[in-house]
């Protein structure tokens, strides 16, 4: 299977579906069906019991639900741009992503 390009905590652009265009935090990954859940994005309603501690009335909570991680890009912490992602291998032999723009061509994750 191929390794996941979007971690968690990253920023993404929205490429396509009804989101697309905008940017937004990764809250979490499922690398097996390949999905992103975005801060805010896609947001679905949800009818909910009452629960003493978080929501005294219960009622409808919106919250967000996953893409599918084919439609996000990673956003480049350097250049601000959305980009493919490649792969470098520092010379401790951690492998750290960076970015593919020809511009650009810096490490997003701290090597
Ligand atoms: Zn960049």
């Amino acid at each position: 299977m191929a390794n996941m390009k979007i971690k968690k905590g990253d920023q993404v652009r929205v490429v396509s579906g009804k989101e697309a265009g905008k940017t937004a935090k990764v809250l979490r990954v499922d690398p097996q069906k390949r999905r992103v859940v975005l801060e805010r994005l896609n947001l679905a309603k949800k009818h909910t019991k009452p629960n003493p501690k978080k929501n005294p009335q219960g009622g409808v909570i919106e919250q967000e639900t996953p893409l599918d991680a084919s439609n996000v890009m990673l956003v480049c912490p350097a250049c601000g741009q959305p980009t493919r992602v490649g792969y470098r291998v520092t010379e401790d032999g951690a492998k750290v992503r960076r970015c593919r723009r020809p511009n650009c061509g810096k490490d997003i994750d701290k090597a």
